[in-house]
């Protein structure tokens, strides 16, 4: 077991690694930026180093300066959280060479999984699902047209490398499709540094369904059921939870198998997320994996009473898993809720600044997962998550009351944060039903502007 793990992040990822780690035993070091100072990861740690300036070039992505942190502090682990380095193969490779374990999956098989258009077609060698489209790189306009002709409109334009909900265009004419595939190459090229870009079927009024997985290194692999995650704005997910309203038992142990068979495919050892797309007539479609811990794991966390971080650390320090798939249970109901310092009524732009009055909620059946307090200063240079509020239940409405009542206590002032719009949509009927599609916010509840 490790005795000493560097965490590569900040916000309330980096505060839940350090507390599973205390749980453990092993120490630990925050890294911080200069604009970072007082956040609770670098409180919480047992030592923590400074490693760069505000922006995430700066620091968080700065390489060479984690990596000498992480000698100088002589951890035996680097834990990367999610977003930032979590999911560059490059690092993990560094990491390795410099005889520091990373926590998550081996640099193969993020390399893999990181290519949308690799991946997919190692899917479908696997027997798995996948969305009708282009199974390599668009060339040209020509390419682009060819397909779209083959798998009719409406399609999507996606970046191979894409990720966080960003590069992705939605096409319904030829006009469209042409002018959108330069934008998006463009953006592809100057967010991921990949300018590849491929086109698939649009699924229309899908449900976003996910499935946990967790592997170890000497080859058993199994899932902890699904998240539903099809509350989204601009493909961003805000609510997500476990079970989904729309899977039952059959079809959870079909999509499980395959999620499964999926990961085996890619020698997959860590925790990770293979992700599909539910169509209204009950299809399926992968979409892709996740090589990293995700934002919304703690609702799997809840409803199966397992740590995942706990999980992967161990994974990763080479030990077998203690559980095998007979003996994943799913109890209850969990629901998440993402608390951003965004503005929802103008387009959800940022609102950093000073938190003056804080009050989280607590009580039966909340956990709250955050690394603010009252007196923090959010900083402009991340992302807007202050909190991830997680209520549970026996049943789905019993999560959603604990989510109703939670909602009215938490306050964060002066700050404008997505608490409202969640009161919002979880006083919404459809919500309530969960009768609800990936357009349930920018159609339905009419927030997200048109792209
Ligand atoms: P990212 O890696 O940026 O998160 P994903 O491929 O995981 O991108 O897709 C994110 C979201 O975008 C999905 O949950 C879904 O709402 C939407 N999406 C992606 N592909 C399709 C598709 N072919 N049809 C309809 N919606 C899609």
């Amino acid at each position: 077991m490790f005795s000493k793990i560097l965490i590569a992040n900040r916000g309330e990822i980096a505060v839940r690694v350090i507390r599973a780690c205390k749980e453990m035993n092993i120490r630990t070091v925050a890294v911080y930026s200069e604009a970072d100072r007082t956040s609770l990861h670098v409180r919480l740690a047992d030592e923590a180093i400074c490693i760069g300036g505000p922006k995430a070039e700066q620091s968080y992505l700065n390489i060479p300066a984690i990596i000498s942190a992480a000698e100088i502090a002589d951890v035996d682990g680097i834990h990367p959280g999610y977003g930032f380095l979590s999911q560059n193969a490059h690092f993990a490779e560094i990491c390795e060479s410099c005889n520091i374990t990373f926590i998550g999956p081996s640099a193969q098989s993020i390399r893999l999984m990181g290519d949308k258009i690799a991946a997919k077609d190692l899917m479908r060698k696997s027997g798995i699902p996948i969305i009708p489209g282009s199974m390599s790189a668009i060339r040209d306009k020509d390419d682009a047209l060819k397909t779209a002709r083959r798998i009719q409109y409406p399609v999507i334009i996606k970046a191979a490398a894409g990720g966080g909900g960003r590069g992705m265009r939605v096409c319904h004419n030829d006009v469209r499709l042409i002018s959108a595939l330069m934008t998006c190459q463009t953006e592809a090229e100057a967010s991921f540094g990949n300018a590849d870009v491929f086109v698939e079927k649009y699924i229309q009024e899908p449900r976003h369904i996910e499935f946990q997985i967790l592997a170890d290194k000497n080859g058993h692999t199994i899932h902890l059921g699904e998240r539903d995650c099809t509350v989204q704005r601009r493909h961003q997910k805000l609510i997500e939870e476990s079970p989904s309203p729309a899977v039952d038992a059959k079809l959870r142990r079909k999509m499980g198998e395959l999620a499964v068979r999926g990961a085996k495919a890619a020698n997959y050892a860590s925790v990770g997320t293979v992700e599909f797309l539910l169509d209204k007539d009950g299809s399926f479609y992968f979409i892709e994996m996740n090589t990293r811990i995700q934002v919304e794991h703690p609702v799997t966390e809840m409803v199966t009473g397992l740590d995942l971080i706990k999980e992967q650390i161990r994974v990763a320090a080479g030990e077998s898993l203690g559980i095998k798939q007979d003996e994943v249970t799913i109890r209850g109901w969990a629901i998440e809720t993402r608390i951003n310092a965004e503005d929802p009524t103008n387009g959800f732009s940022p609102c950093p600044g000073r938190i003056l009055q804080y009050h989280e909620p607590g009580g039966r059946g909340v956990r709250m997962d955050t690394h603010v307090y009252a007196g923090y200063e959010v900083p402009p240079f991340y992302d807007s998550l202050l909190a991830k509020l997680i209520t549970t239940g026996e049943t789905r409405l019993d999560a959603i009351h604990v989510m109703q009542r939670a909602l009215e206590e938490f306050q964060i002032e002066p700050l404008r944060t997505t608490i409202a719009l969640h009161r919002q949509i979880f006083s919404d009927p459809t919500f309530i039903r969960g009768q609800i599609s990936t357009d349930y916010i920018d159609r339905q509840l009419q927030l997200g502007e048109s792209e």
